[in-house]
């Protein structure tokens, strides 16, 4: 099947979605880390039936207040760069408002969700990540302790900003998409899903129609040094997490309607499945 073809045949519809019920029940009580950031905040549907973890970053507010204030925006492979001032407006961005905003929605969907950063329960240890030359305070995470994770989800949705202070206390900015990978690994989850805004993997970046839809960990390993921009972060998390122990990892279109169940409780096959 051509990829278009794919991307067609997973359009939202009621009969779509009728096709998910009985899957419902195969996946109860697993758990499934959602990658949620960028252009995919719009999705609302965030479960039916599973135990999620939400793990997000905040790109695009951290860059708007970042604008307000008058401050430089700057990436270097995908990750921001980030001196003590960045890493102070994004963590407060991130907690004080992309943070606070998603739980609010998953409150008011009827799901109590509780948020937290890398810094409660100490849940991540980080250090500065190899290139901390190039991109300044930008942290790698070490270790992930999913002890307050645990607690927390036995009875709320933990909704996880990608932030955290090393042992001294100094914060950095962790790629969300790091985050979401070692969370997804550390809890050893059956699935790790990145909502992002384009289609999946692309062959070619700027063309939605050179989706990739299946790939092996060993090939998305191989092929990592040729990828560019936000997806090199994406795809090295998958790498990490599936190498971690997670049953498998999907890239999908967080913009569009229903993705995410579509994804869950059907097999429309959107985006890019990565596999062990
Ligand atoms: P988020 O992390 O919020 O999902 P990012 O902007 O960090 O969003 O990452 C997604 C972006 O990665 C896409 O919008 C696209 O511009 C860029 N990109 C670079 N290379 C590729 C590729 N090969 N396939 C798909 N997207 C790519
Ligand atoms: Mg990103």
């Amino acid at each position: 099947m051509t990829p278009e073809r794919r991307t067609q045949e997973g359009v939202a519809s009621v009969e779509t979605l009728l096709e998910a019920l009985p899957y419902i029940r195969q996946f109860h009580g697993r758990t499934v880390v959602i990658k949620y950031g960028g252009a995919a905040m719009r999705e609302e549907d965030l479960r039916v039936g599973l135990n999620p973890v939400v793990v997000h970053g905040g790109g695009p507010d951290i860059t708007t207040y970042m604008e307000r204030l008058g401050m430089e925006v700057r990436f270097h492979e995908g990750l921001r760069v980030s001196d003590p001032e960045t890493v102070e407006v994004a963590k407060m961005v991130l907690l004080g408002k992309v943070n606070s905003d998603i739980v609010n929605r998953i409150n008011r969907h009827g799901q109590p969700a509780v948020g937290l950063s890398g810094d409660d329960g100490s849940m991540f240890t980080v250090k500065p990540v190899a290139n901390a030359d190039q991109v300044g305070n930008v942290g790698e995470i070490e270790r992930v302790d999913v002890d307050v994770l645990n607690h927390i989800a036995a009875d709320y949705i933990p909704v996880v900003a990608s932030a955290a202070a090393d042992v001294d206390g100094n914060s950095y900015n962790v790629n969300a998409d790091a985050a979401a990978g070692k969370v997804a690994a550390a809890l050893r989850a059956h699935k790790a899903i990145f909502l992002t805004d384009v289609p999946g993997w692309l062959e070619t970046p700027d063309d939605p129609s050179s989706l990739i839809s299946r790939a092996t960990v060993d090939e998305v390993e191989r092929a990592l040094g040729d990828v560019a921009g936000g997806m090199r972060p994406k795809l090295a998390a998958i790498v990490e997490a599936i190498r971690g122990g997670v049953g498998s990892a999907q890239i999908i279109d967080g913009s569009r309607p229903h993705s995410l169940l579509l994804e869950l409780f059907t097999d429309a096959g959107i985006g890019t499945m990565v596999t062990p």
